[in-house]
C-alpha cells in the first residue's frame, strides 16, 4: 500500500472527513485491521483566509509549497490538497515537490463523465465557482458544461462555508437556503451538482435532496485510496 500525502487544515473540519473517509475506504477494500498510511501537514487556516480575501495568492502558494514538501519528506508517494480553492496554487505546488498531485477537479470530473453527466452545477466559495482555475479545468478538460448560481446566491454559499461550515457549525436554515439554490440550478438544467467545497457534505447530503449530488471530499478521498491500493 502506497502513502498517502494530505495536505489539510482548510479547514480541519473537512480534514476530519478525508480522515475518515480514506481510513473507511481502505478498512472496506482490504478488511479487518487494516488502514491508510497517511503523511498529513495540517496548517493554520486563520493567516491563510485572510490572505485569500487579501487576494495574495502568491503567500498562500509560498506558504502551501513548504507544508507540500514536508509531506513529501515524510515519506508520502502522491499528494492530496484537501480543499477545492486551494487548488487555484496547485500549479505551484506541483511544482515545488517530485511526487504526484491528485487534483481534486479530475477526480471529480472523472466520477461525473462516467455517469454520462454533461452539464453541472457547481457550489464552493466564490473564489472556486467565479474563477477559471476549477471550472476551467473541468469544462477544457473533460467537455462539462458548468452552471453557478447568480450572484447573491453565490454570495450567500461563500458566507455560510466560512462563517458557518469552516467552524463546524450545521444550522437548519442555511441548509434549506442550500437546496434551493441547488434546486434553482437544476431548474436552470443541471443534471447534478458539485458540492465544490470539501464541507459542504456536512451540511447538505443526497438524503436532503432529489437532486445528484457529487461530494468533492467522498470522491477525492476513494480516488486516494484506490491510487493507494
Ligand atoms: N474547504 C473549502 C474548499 O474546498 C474552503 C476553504 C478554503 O478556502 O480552502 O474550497
Amino acid at each position: 500500500m502506497k502513502t498517502i500525502g494530505l495536505l489539510g487544515g482548510m479547514s480541519w473540519e473537512s480534514t476530519v472527513r478525508y480522515y475518515r473517509a480514506i481510513n473507511e475506504g481502505v478498512k472496506n477494500t482490504l478488511g479487518s485491521l487494516h488502514s491508510a498510511k497517511i503523511a498529513m501537514y495540517s496548517v493554520d487556516f486563520g493567516p491563510i483566509e485572510k490572505l485569500q480575501h487579501a487576494g495574495d495568492w502568491k503567500a498562500i502558494a509560498i506558504m502551501l509549497s513548504g507544508a507540500a514538501q514536508r509531506v513529501e519528506s515524510a515519506g508520502a508517494d502522491f499528494l492530496l490538497i484537501c480543499t477545492n480553492t486551494m487548488h487555484k496554487v496547485a500549479p505551484e505546488i506541483e511544482k515545488s515537490i517530485k511526487i504526484p498531485l491528485l487534483h481534486i477537479a479530475d477526480a471529480t470530473a472523472e466520477a461525473l463523465v462516467h455517469e454520462g453527466i454533461k452539464t453541472v452545477g457547481l457550489l464552493g466559495t466564490a473564489f472556486t465557482m467565479e474563477q477559471d482555475f476549477y471550472k476551467g479545468r473541468l469544462s477544457e478538460n473533460y467537455g462539462l458544461n458548468v452552471l453557478i448560481p447568480n450572484e447573491e446566491d453565490r454570495q450567500i454559499v461563500h458566507k455560510i462555508i466560512y462563517q458557518e461550515l469552516c467552524l463546524g457549525k450545521i444550522r437548519a436554515d442555511s441548509r434549506t437556503e442550500y437546496l434551493r439554490i441547488i434546486d434553482a440550478l437544476a431548474n436552470q438544467g443541471a443534471e447534478a451538482v458539485i458540492l465544490g467545497c470539501t464541507e459542504i457534505g456536512m451540511l447538505v447530503t443526497q438524503r436532503d435532496t432529489k437532486v445528484r449530488l457529487f461530494d468533492t471530499t467522498a470522491i477525492h478521498a476513494q480516488k486516494a485510496v484506490e491510487c493507494a491500493i
